[in-house]
């Protein structure tokens, strides 16, 4: 997003994704919080609640908690998925195995309206339409909230995804009154 851009007071709606299927889960995402807190040009608002979800994809591992969490920022996308890579980091995060189990995966889903495709760096996180572990905590804290490619609220998205896995439809559940 280019700096004229940026809303009034100058800081960008962020929506991350966090996860965690190793030792003391719920431990890991709150200290992950707290950390993304302290981080400068960061204004932390808060998580979701908890979610306990199958793995999916990956060797056979532990369940996972997930959550979503709301910051806003002044800091480039680019600067905020270095610090959070650093937290991954510093709270043991090892890539050893695609899909492996880890002790926190910090995941920027939306950064404002911003479309980016940098390599390693693809947001809106290019999975986050079709996982419910994703959609789930993000619809509790942003159920209105539009994707930028997608043209739709989160609560929609999570309406569409529901319809997909249940194979179930109907006519008037379009629209995601969540
Ligand atoms: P996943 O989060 O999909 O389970 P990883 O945490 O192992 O998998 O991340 C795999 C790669 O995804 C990382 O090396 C990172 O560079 C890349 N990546 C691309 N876009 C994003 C994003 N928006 N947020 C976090 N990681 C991203
Ligand atoms: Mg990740």
């Amino acid at each position: 997003m280019a700096e004229e851009e940026l809303p009034p007071g100058g800081k960008v709606p962020v929506f991350l994704g966090l996860g965690s299927n190793l030792g003391d889960r719920r431990g890991f995402i709150e200290k992950a919080a707290s950390m993304i807190a302290e981080i400068d040009g960061v204004e932390w608002k808060g998580l979701s609640g908890l979610l306990e979800t199958d793995p999916v994809g990956g060797p056979p591992q532990g369940d996972y908690l997930n959550a979503a969490g709301e910051l806003s920022t002044t800091l480039s996308c680019r600067e905020l998925f270095g610090n959070l890579q650093e937290i991954e980091l510093k709270l043991g995060r090892v890539r050893k195995i695609l899909n492996g189990p880890r002790t926190i995966d910090l995941d920027i889903l939306l950064f404002g309206d911003s479309v980016i495709e940098e390599g390693d760096l693809l947001v809106p996180h290019p999975r986050m339409c079709e996982r419910s572990f994703v959609l789930e905590p993000l619809c509790e804290i942003a159920p209105g909230v539009v994707h930028p490619c997608e043209g739709k609220t989160i609560a929609q998205l999570l309406v569409a995804l529901r319809k997909k896995e249940t194979g179930t439809a109907s006519s008037d559940d379009e629209g995601g009154g969540m």
